[in-house]
């Protein structure tokens, strides 16, 4: 494989985000300019919440076309913009940014990539009931894609409770057709919306790799049920306690594959006009995931 040498015509991209190590997106996109001939490179942007503005600006500067935005500035980097795509305005939150001659437009293609994941899973949501867990960026983008997707019910689950009340009243004020309910991480409150859910969509990143939060389940799995789809946005590791527990159980599960690659694939076409190989990046994100395994096991092992 030739390698590829940058020079002053290449196009910069990348990830901005706080903790960058496990990331997938680099070997995706720069997969894909490879694949398609495009003299592009695609980085980690690493930066503290306190340099953010100045990070911006200093890629703005030094001429990046574009990035994708992870945890923990999807919602913090709207002051930094100067224009939204319809779905970024409707989520509230932005994982992609288009640098036209120093305007930066951002838009949010997890709620494109998580919209075709439900419609590829094959089930019917139109006027059924969701439990979202967790009040963060994904969870916005989640939601944004159930009302495209018509549903008719939406309850958010969230540890601060105050989090899930705050963005339930934001849908609710902009959305009259579904009806918007939220409650705690406490079982008694959430044992009968659980239940009586046709879509569980965990966005929290409990049972994640490397996350070192020690309870690896969010939620008691004795409410979920056959009729259910649940999906967790987690990818890794490929099938987190509760697709586990859920898979018992006969429901429908998914992981937060799919997304990933559907949001990254609406990413790179913005920026390159261009669609990457969708079938190599499904390898490219798995041997990834594995790998993140084997390093994390020897870690642990050390
Ligand atoms: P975020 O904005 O930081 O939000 C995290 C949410 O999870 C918050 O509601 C937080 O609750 C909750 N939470 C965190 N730790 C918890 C714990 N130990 N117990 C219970 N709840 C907890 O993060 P995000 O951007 O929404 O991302 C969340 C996850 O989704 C990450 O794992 C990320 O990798 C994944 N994700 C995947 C994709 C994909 O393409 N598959 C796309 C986006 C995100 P509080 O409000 O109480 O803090």
């Amino acid at each position: 494989m030739s390698i590829f040498i940058p020079d002053s015509e290449t196009k910069l991209y990348g990830l901005l985000g706080k903790t960058l190590s496990h990331s997938i997106s680099p070997s995706l996109h720069n997969n894909g300019f490879r694949d398609l001939g495009l003299n592009a490179v695609y980085l980690m942007l690493e930066t503290k919440e306190k340099n953010l503005e100045e990070y911006i600006n200093s890629l703005k500067t030094i001429g990046f076309s574009g990035w994708n935005v992870t945890i923990p500035y999807k919602e913090s980097i709207i002051p930094y913009l100067n224009g939204f795509s319809s779905l970024a305005r409707a989520s509230g939150a932005v994982n992609t940014v288009l640098n036209r001659r120093g305007r930066l437009t951002g838009y949010n293609t997890d709620v494109i990539g998580f919209q075709r994941q439900i419609e590829e899973s094959g089930v019917n949501l139109k006027d059924k009931r969701a439990v979202v867990i967790g009040a963060g960026g994904a969870a916005r983008a989640v939601i944004a894609a159930l009302i495209q997707l018509d549903l008719a019910d939406i309850t958010i689950i969230n540890r601060t409770v105050k989090n899930a009340e705050e963005l339930a009243k934001l849908f609710r004020e902009e959305n009259s057709k579904q009806n918007f309910d939220f409650c705690s991480l406490d079982e008694q409150e959430y044992a009968e919306v659980l239940k009586a859910a046709d879509l569980v969509v965990d966005t929290t990143p409990v049972g994640m790799y490397s996350n070192n939060i020690k309870n690896k389940i969010v939620i008691n799995p004795n409410y979920l049920h056959e009729d259910q789809l649940v999906i967790d946005l987690v990818y890794n590791p490929l099938k987190t306690e509760i697709l586990k527990e859920a898979e018992k159980r006969g429901a429908q599960i998914g992981n937060g594959l799919p997304t990933l690659i559907y949001q990254a694939e609406a990413s790179f076409k913005l920026w390159t006009n261009e669609m990457p190989p969708k079938k190599k990046w499904y390898q490219i994100a798995e041997n990834a995931v594995q790998m993140i395994e084997e390093k994390d096991d020897a870690e642990v092992e050390a």
